[in-house]
């Protein structure tokens, strides 16, 4: 018996990365899990699962298309027939000093990192408030709580996240929705890939636990909140980090 045999839920980004550590987590303790990404990018995930006989399918979808994420969200309840635990992953960088910063990487990151969790949980929150059940986590980041010269678009999306999570969280807590954060700091995926191995040494010597983060260290925290062990807990911020803020 796995802890989320007969749920089902939907990870946004699921292609690589946390994601896709995500969406194996809960998988691998017996969820159904509905894999999106663009195009056919998250193919390879649902079939991995799969393979491993896990229960997932893929989703073609953009976060930023609100019609899409509709579309997400009533197919899935139409054909699982309801949704238990949604995971707002997807993410974006566009990084550059303010002064140099265009108005469309602003844009940009701010409809896929923010505006895009604000559609998924409007969708996605329709079936939970009737279910009178459900668990909503959203993936922010250490620079959404202590920012980072050249994130300035990022930051601001994060730590929007969070303001907007702990909203949602009182507003729906009377039906037994607990909406939660998870912050990761530095972790090795694409998204970081564009540092230097020098670089991520320099930064894992600043960090208390020495090392980067692991796309699991992050999916264990989102499997932990998604669980009915974390009933009694809404609205917070969880911080996996290796100690980088505290
Ligand atoms: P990643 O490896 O770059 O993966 C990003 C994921 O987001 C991919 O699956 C990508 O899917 C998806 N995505 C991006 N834009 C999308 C869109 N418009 N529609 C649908 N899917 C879209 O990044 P990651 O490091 O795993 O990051 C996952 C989350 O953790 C992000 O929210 C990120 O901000 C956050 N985070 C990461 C770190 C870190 O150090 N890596 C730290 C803190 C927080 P496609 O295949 O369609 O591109």
């Amino acid at each position: 018996m796995g802890q989320f045999d007969g749920k089902i839920a939907i990870v946004t980004g699921a292609s690589r990365g946390i994601g896709r550590a995500i969406a194996e987590r809960l998988a691998s303790h017996g969820a159904t899990v509905v894999c999106v990404a663009r195009g056919a990018n998250a193919d390879d995930t649902a079939r991995a699962i799969t393979a491993g006989g896990g229960k997932a399918t893929a989703y073609a979808a953009d976060v930023t298309d609100t019609a899409m994420v509709e579309a997400l969200v009533k197919e899935t309840v139409e054909r699982h027939g309801r949704l238990d635990i949604l995971v707002s992953n997807a993410g974006i960088t566009r990084d550059q000093l303010m002064l140099r910063m265009k108005r469309s990487d602003w844009d940009e990151v701010l409809a896929t990192n923010l505006t895009a969790a604000f559609t998924l949980c409007q969708a996605g929150l329709r079936p939970m408030i009737r279910q009178r059940a459900g668990r909503i986590v959203a993936i922010s980041s250490v620079v959404g709580q202590m920012g980072n010269a050249g994130q300035a678009n990022y930051a601001a999306s994060k730590a929007g996240l969070i303001g907007f999570c702990k909203a949602l969280a009182r507003e729906v807590a009377s039906r037994q929705v607990t909406v939660n954060v998870v912050a990761p700091g530095l972790v090795d995926t694409d998204m970081t890939r564009a540092i230097t191995n020098s670089a991520k040494t320099d930064w894992a010597a600043q960090i208390p636990l020495g090392r980067l983060g692991s796309p699991a260290d992050i999916a264990a925290a989102v499997g932990f909140l998604a669980s009915d062990e974390a009933s009694y807990i809404t609205g917070q911020v969880l911080a996996v980090n290796g100690g980088m803020y505290m």
